[in-house]
């Protein structure tokens, strides 16, 4: 107030109610508080910032932490790029953090927060050793192959892991392998385990596995049976084949075969020979051939001297040995090594014995078989019946005993051969000249030759006769064979 405006006031009445002058006073005093409301409120308004993501943020253990971020306006204007960001957050420590964002304004700094987790967000890993599927025999226990389980903070909790079989189905149970970490994370493997049947089911032939017949004979099917260690009775399924015909020499196989439910296969055989058994089969085989035959030995003065004539004209042969002794192992090794065939006249040759049942003979034919697979690693099958299949003694200890003999010697898979040139050393010939004249004139070139001479001991009248023999056969055109099982059978007719 100036002292002229009082003046003026003094000269000049001036009606004053004294409400207006309190009125006066009171809207000056409210225009300063307001002012001062409004001032107060400016400084403390602050700046307003928006969020980007969540209110609190969640990181993963010992990932990067990137922060979202915020905007901020103040009076409308951004001033995001203002903020100063402090953040101190280590992903490798599970815990709670905090990010300030230093926010600079008018009236100094607002400071905003905003809490930041790090936590073990991730699921442990189950290895499984061995492999995801399994197959094993349906009657084969199961046998864990082992697993792990690693987790990224607990490092390795195979121990937790829990195992856990479910049966899907008969041939199929699942493995499952659970684990948890520390921080609730699951984790869930599943191997699949098949429960298989790799078993194959079994035949069983009904009769004999081989069957001789005579060309003429019928052939009974006896058929045959079938079990599986899971499926248990498959006779039904069983399917034969195969085509027997009676009419025609030869051998004939029928097949049997059958498959368990899961297609496990096994097939068996019966094989049927149809000849004329026991009858004279003289005129067969590559014609020309000569087989040379010695029997009864081996003897240490004369089958060592044929061994020898025979690799000095490099000519093969056959021998149908007896029970030999030790002090003649060497001669049945030689035959082999010397590239001969081994084969078996008996365990013995006394008619009175080896004749006495067929067993007695069959049982001996086994047992020189063994002992010669003993001696020289060869299983023959080659057989030449003592006196031949035709002789007459044998009816003497057995009657009827050769019939059989032919029969069940073939069944048990022997071949027998009797011979269709006779040298007769064993017999009425007793000089080398004699021998000589009986093979060469025993030859012909229309067949296979099988000459039946003896090496037993004391015989030097055929190992006289021998190079001439061979030396008039090469000469007129003949070729020598040792038997084999490829050789046709030359038989003569049983008598009894
Ligand atoms: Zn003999």
């Amino acid at each position: 107030m100036s002292s002229e405006s009082i003046e003026k006031k003094d000269l000049t009445p001036v009606i004053i109610y004294k409400g207006d002058h309190i009125n006066k006073n009171k809207v000056i005093g409210a225009i300063i508080v307001i002012v001062l409301i409004i001032m107060f409120l400016i400084l403390l308004k602050k700046p307003s910032v928006k969020l980007i993501g969540d209110k609190v943020e969640k990181v993963s253990y010992k990932s990067e932490f990137i922060d979202s971020g915020i905007t901020v306006k103040y009076y409308g204007k951004d001033i995001t790029n203002k903020v100063v960001l402090s953040a101190n957050i280590n992903t490798s420590e599970l815990g709670e953090y905090q990010i300030k964002y230093k926010i600079p304004y008018i009236f100094g700094t607002y400071v905003y927060t905003r809490k930041v987790v790090v936590i073990d967000d991730m699921s442990p890993e189950i290895i499984l050793q061995g492999n995801e599927e399994i197959k094993i025999s349906y009657n084969k226990e199961y046998e864990e192959p082992g697993y792990k389980a690693i987790d990224n903070y607990d490092g390795d909790i195979t121990k937790n892991v829990t195992i856990m079989p479910k049966v899907i189905n008969d041939g199929e149970t699942d493995i499952i392998y659970k684990v948890v970490d520390s921080a609730g994370n699951t984790q869930e493997k599943t191997r699949k385990v098949y429960f298989i049947d790799g078993v194959k089911p079994t035949i069983e032939l009904i009769g004999d596995g081989t069957i001789i017949l005579n060309v003429g004979e019928e052939y009974k099917e006896q058929g045959a049976k079938a079990q599986d260690e899971k499926d248990g009775d498959l006779t039904d399924r069983i399917e034969i084949g195969g085509n027997v015909n009676t009419k025609q020499e030869g051998t004939y196989s029928v097949k049997y075969s059958v498959k368990d439910n899961n297609g496990n296969e096994t097939v068996a055989t019966r094989e049927i020979m149809v000849g004329n058994i026991g009858k004279a089969n003289m005129n067969v085989g590559t014609p020309g051939v000569v087989y040379l035959t010695f029997d009864d030995g081996p003897s240490s003065n004369i089958t060592p001297q044929i061994l020898d004539i025979l690799k000095e004209k490099g000519v093969k042969a056959t021998f149908f040995v007896l029970d030999y002794g030790q002090n003649t192992e060497h001669l049945i090794k030689r035959i082999v090594e010397e590239g001969h065939s081994i084969a078996i006249h008996g365990g013995s040759h006394d008619y009175a014995v080896v004749y006495s049942s067929a067993e007695s003979y069959l049982n001996g034919l086994d047992y020189m078989k063994e002992k010669i697979k003993k001696t020289t690693g060869v299983e023959t099958r080659t057989i030449r019946f003592p006196g031949g299949s035709s002789n007459t003694v044998s009816r003497k200890y057995s009657e009827g005993v050769m019939s059989t003999l032919v029969r069940e010697t073939l069944k048990k898979g022997y071949r027998y051969f009797d011979w269709n040139v006779a040298s007769g050393d064993s017999g009425g010939v007793k000089t080398s000249e004699g021998v000589y004249n009986n093979v060469t004139s025993g030859l012909k070139n229309t067949r296979s030759n099988v000459v039946l001479m003896h090496d037993f001991s004391g015989n030097q009248k055929t190992v006289d006769a021998l190079p001439g023999i061979i030396d008039f056969a090469k000469q007129n055109g003949y070729t020598f064979d040792r038997i084999t099982d490829k050789t046709p059978m030359v038989t003569q007719s049983v008598q009894n």
